[in-house]
């Protein structure tokens, strides 16, 4: 197998995590494709400092998907991949965090086999683990938990996919992507399912970036609207919040 850092054939796609956000947890493979490549077709969420490090003679594509502002829909973002390859091009899709995790990686690598187009998955460090690390919260904890559930808060509204029951027995770590907007119901479906109104919670916003931004709370004012939250924000539901150890000046 050739390498995942190695140089894109023409008509190759790279679906490359972009991590949340610095450029310096990008992957070697990630820094070498995004440096050498025809075209980039990234989401809204890749940060400026990951983008700048393609050729100023790279074609960008934002194919951003972000609540609210008019956006591409999937099966633009798969066309264009595929007639980029088709082209001749060597195309990196750039996602923010992991391709694979609530990016609908899977969606594009499924449409670019169908297609017959060349491709290699190249993993990104995702929000969900680094937006913690970067507060100072491990994700586990020996005392706290021995398993965590990585969730989309986009569940919370309507008719929810969620065991919201089955969830607060079973985890004791639940880490929120796309959790902001519904924190309230989020916590307050929690509350209702079991969990004690003083378990800890943090909402940790724009993590690894120049704003970052740490808010620790418990589940009870999150569900009573005495915290909210900003998109995009990770938020930790669970006693590893209190295990917390700031480490950033
Ligand atoms: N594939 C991405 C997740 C995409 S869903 C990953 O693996 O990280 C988008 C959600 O990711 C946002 O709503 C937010 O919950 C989270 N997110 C992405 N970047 C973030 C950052 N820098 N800080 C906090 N949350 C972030």
């Amino acid at each position: 197998m050739t390498k995942l850092s190695s140089p894109l054939r023409p008509g190759e796609v790279a679906l490359v995590g972009a991590g949340p956000g610095a450029a310096d947890l990008l992957s070697l493979a990630a820094v070498k494709l995004i440096g050498d490549c025809d075209a980039i077709v990234h989401d809204a969420l890749v940060s400026e400092e990951v983008l700048a490090l393609a050729d100023s003679r790279t074609e960008r594509i934002p194919a951003g998907k972000r609540g609210g502002r008019p956006s591409a829909d999937q099966a633009d973002i798969t066309e264009t991949l595929i007639r980029l390859a088709r082209d001749g091009k060597r195309v990196v899709r750039l996602k923010g965090g992991d391709p694979f995790v609530f990016g609908r990686g899977g969606e594009e690598a499924r449409a670019l086999a169908a297609a017959g187009v060349r491709f290699r998955v190249i993993p990104g460090i995702t929000a969900g683990v680094a937006a913690p690390a970067m507060a100072g919260i491990p994700v586990t904890d020996r005392t706290v938990n021995a398993s965590i559930a990585f969730l989309t808060g986009h569940e919370a509204c309507g008719k929810s996919r969620l065991d919201w029951q089955a969830l607060a027995a079973a985890f004791p770590v639940l880490v929120f992507y796309m959790g902001a907007r519904n924190l309230p119901r989020i916590a307050a479906a929690l509350l209702d399912a079991g969990l004690a109104k003083g378990t800890p919670l943090a909402i940790i916003r724009n993590a690894t970036l120049a704003d970052e931004e740490t808010i620790t709370a418990t589940l009870e004012d999150a569900a009573e609207g005495r915290v909210t939250a900003r998109s995009p924000a990770i938020v930790v539901i669970g006693d590893v919040v209190a295990r917390r150890t700031p480490w950033k000046d």
